[in-house]
């Protein structure tokens, strides 16, 4: 068997280097669904990237999909500028993030599935098709993002998951898929892998908004992981209630199902922006409380080992 690989914006790297590993963040993003909370400055990200390997982080993962002001350019500035490895994405986002118009809402199947697969095996499209004539960038996506809307998803959505189905099993990587408020769960698992798509290369986020234990491990019993991000949210909720949720899951069993981001999705929420609590409060404030609760073997599982197989790159068949 050779070794299992991951492919960063720099390149394919083994994905047991990975280090402790930020499974959802943005370094660069830019939505009408957070109007003037945009960051896309690459001196400031590089700061903000900076202080998160200082605190502990080793590889992030950059979950911007396309339209949303994804720069591979500038990914590949911060990686080289920092030493951190960057794994990017493909794929789409829910459709509150796309204005009026945008060509995501209508495309086929067919052409939004060629352009991840694009991203995937040429290179990340620069300028997201605004620009058809743009050439690629050096960057290849390593992950594919989805989104789906509260308790349902549009037609559109469906599409676009189809199309992330497609990707997924055409360029060997896993789908993230954004749940609105944790909900959805189950049904995105079971349109995912009733397009085919094997269970481990799923991805549930954001379900702790939802920190409903016992659900939760039903879900991951299925074979799927959960990556939880609400740590210093501290308006939805303590990071306590996290700790808890966290404890109990590993508890009923899947701890080999869990991943840690930290979904930095507002200029606000950045240090190097004049905001926070920034990129180092994982390592710096939460991680060290998880390792209380369930152990080091246990929070190693979920910051180094989880990632490295969710992650890794899968030779299509
Ligand atoms: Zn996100």
């Amino acid at each position: 068997m050779p070794e299992p690989h991951v492919m960063t914006v720099t390149g394919p790297m083994p994905a047991s280097s990975l280090g402790a590993v930020d499974a959802h963040d943005h370094l660069f993003l830019r939505t009408p669904a957070l109007p003037g909370d945009e960051f896309d400055d690459l001196e400031r990200s590089t700061a903000e990237a900076m202080e998160g390997r200082a605190s502990g982080i080793g590889t992030i993962v950059d979950m911007t999909p396309i339209g949303l002001g994804r720069r591979p350019d500038l990914l590949r500035a911060v990686s080289e500028a920092t030493g951190i490895p960057i794994i990017a994405a493909s794929g789409y986002h829910r459709d509150a993030h796309y204005p009026a118009g945008h060509w995501a809402h209508d495309a086929s199947v067919d052409t939004l599935a060629e352009r991840i697969v694009r991203d995937l095996k040429v290179g990340m499209h620069p300028t997201d098709w605004t620009d058809p004539d743009a050439a690629p960038d050096l960057a290849r996506a390593g992950a594919i993002k989805a989104g789906a809307s509260y308790h349902h998803a549009s037609e559109a959505e469906r599409r676009r998951l189809e199309a992330c189905a497609i990707g997924s099993q055409r360029g060997g990587v896993s789908i993230l898929v954004h749940t609105e408020i944790g909900t959805f769960g189950h049904e995105i698992v079971d349109i995912l892998t009733g397009l085919g798509v094997a269970p481990h290369r799923i991805i549930l986020a954001h379900l702790d908004r939802n920190p409903d234990a016992e659900l939760h491990a039903e879900i991951a019993a299925r074979g799927v992981f959960l990556e939880y991000d609400t740590m210093g949210r501290t308006k939805y909720r303590p990071d306590i209630d996290l700790l808890d949720l966290i404890e109990r899951v590993v508890a009923a069993g899947h701890v080999a199902n869990l991943l840690l981001g930290q979904d930095i999705g507002r200029r606000s929420m950045l240090r190097a922006y004049g905001g926070g609590p920034g990129m180092r409060y994982l390592m710096e404030r939460f991680v060290p409380r998880v390792r209380n609760r369930i152990g080091d073997d246990a929070t190693d599982a979920i910051l180094v080992s989880n990632p490295a197989r969710a992650f890794a790159l899968e030779v299509p068949a």
